[in-house]
């Protein structure tokens, strides 16, 4: 008798003319049945009947869900500044208008507006990379890995390239580097040991097969202890020497010194190309602080050699990381980086203004400024950290406190040092502001 009273999905959908607007007939049809038919299950248990009303907000929250975003803005306070989980660099507001035209408009990916016919995608970022890292030419594929990728097998595949096991690295997410390698077909030799390999040891493994030696940068973890390795010169003068191109995987693609940020020095991709690298590869979203890319850099012939396989369609970069790549690196010609790329932004903040950020949020929420540490993240710099002031709130349960926080309207991404959760300011922008707090507030204690 009771089940009787529940109203019909059929008069239901006659009052939800707004969620058929926003939603669309068949979803919200869908969502007023499961909410029906939930209804129905609860009044069998002896629940209540629920008004039409509350069966077409029981059918909102569902819709809510069932179309929320998985791919969803975050507050990172967690003070890793190229955190990948987190999606690596965040893009300056240039990056980002470039991103929205290309994206809203047609453009001139590959038109000629001189001569009015088809050109070429290799003109946008491409002369930027090479007026930037002195290298002869340049190539923007997908990521690093599709660089590292499509640059051995053009000009390695069937053949010999000498690694040092001291650098087969897995740079995380169970990636690694190693395993892309032998995709391209190519024959990798290992040589020297994990915590020492001498130049010697790369020109006895030259063979008449050989095609190329390798350098991949260590990236996320150190050797500390009895360890050495060529140097850079000591490597590009084998090479050099057999007449075989040295590929560098650089990993992270620092253009700027980070030296001159207090933190240790991480390869520079001008350096590999001066030490005479034959092709240098590099992520567009580490320390470069633009989109995901990968990007090669190199001698105009082996460049070409890449360009001309068939591979470099399969991984090329797209319209949209093309436009937000070229802003980005529009900020190093300009000699404006530090100021205006989020990555640089945030590894040059002053520590009086990181403090004063952090005393503004421990007055509004009641929490202490302690001392802490940041960190370059991204398989950059590891073991390297940054002086940083942290807000510490004691909390009953920092677990169940950081799960109500990553609940919140916008995700807050925060961690637990001792027993208290820590936020660093470094890593949250001024605009963020307002929501972190928002959500520090609500979770209570
Ligand atoms: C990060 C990294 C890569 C992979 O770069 P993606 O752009 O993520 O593909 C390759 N090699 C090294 C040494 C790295 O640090």
């Amino acid at each position: 008798m009771t089940l009787r009273q529940l109203p019909s999905v059929e008069a239901l959908l006659r009052q939800s003319d707004d969620l058929i607007a926003a939603y669309g007939r068949p979803l919200v049809v869908d969502a007023l049945r499961e909410a029906v038919e939930a209804a129905r299950a609860t009044i069998r248990n002896g629940g209540p009947i629920p008004t039409p009303a509350q069966l077409t907000d029981a059918a909102r929250v569902r819709l809510g869900h069932r179309l929320a975003p998985t791919l969803a803005p975050v507050i990172n306070a967690t003070g890793v500044i190229i955190h990948t989980n987190l999606g690596r660099a965040p893009l300056s507001p240039e990056a980002v208008a470039a991103l929205a035209e290309a994206a809203q408009h047609y453009s001139t990916l590959e038109y000629d507006l001189a001569r009015g016919m088809r050109g070429s995608r290799a003109a946008h970022a491409e002369g930027l990379l090479t007026q930037l890292t002195g290298a002869e030419a340049a190539l923007v594929v997908n990521n690093a890995a599709a660089g590292v990728l499509l640059a051995l097998t053009a000009i390695a595949k069937s053949k010999e390239v000498i690694v040092s096991r001291g650098q087969l690295v897995e740079i995380g997410g169970g990636f690694r580097v190693p395993d892309v390698m032998k995709q391209s077909g190519a024959k990798l030799v290992e040589v020297g040991t994990t915590n020492s390999t001498h130049p010697r040891d790369y020109a006895e493994a030259v063979t008449p097969k050989t095609a190329a030696l390798l350098r991949a940068h260590h990236s996320n973890f150190r050797i500390v202890g009895f360890t050495t390795e060529p140097t850079l010169d000591e490597l590009a003068a084998i090479a050099r020497e057999h007449d075989l191109p040295l590929v560098d995987d650089v990993g992270s693609g620092a253009l700027l010194d980070t030296a001159a940020f207090g933190l240790a020095h991480e390869p520079a991709v001008q350096e590999s190309v001066q030490a005479g690298a034959g092709l240098v590869i590099f992520s567009g979203d580490k320390l470069l602080g633009g989109p995901q890319a990968g990007i090669v850099v190199g001698e105009r012939s082996l460049i070409d050699k890449l360009k001309k396989h068939p591979l470099a369609r399969a991984v090329r970069a797209d319209k949209l990381c093309l436009a937000a790549l070229t802003a980005t690196l529009l900020h190093y010609l300009k000699d404006e980086a530090p100021r205006k790329i989020p990555v640089w932004r945030m590894i040059a903040m002053p520590l009086p203004e990181i403090e004063a950020r952090a005393n503004r949020w421990a007055q509004a929420w009641g929490g202490e400024v302690v001392d802490g540490q940041s960190t370059v993240g991204g398989g950059s710099l590891p073991g390297e950290t940054l002086p940083t002031k942290l807000v510490a709130l004691s909390v009953r349960s920092p677990n169940k406190f950081l799960a109500k926080l990553r609940a919140a309207p916008t995700p807050v991404i925060a961690r637990v040092e001792g027993d208290r959760v820590v936020f660093d300011p470094r890593t949250v922008s001024e605009t963020e502001e307002a929501e972190l707090s928002k959500a520090v507030i609500a979770a209570g204690r």
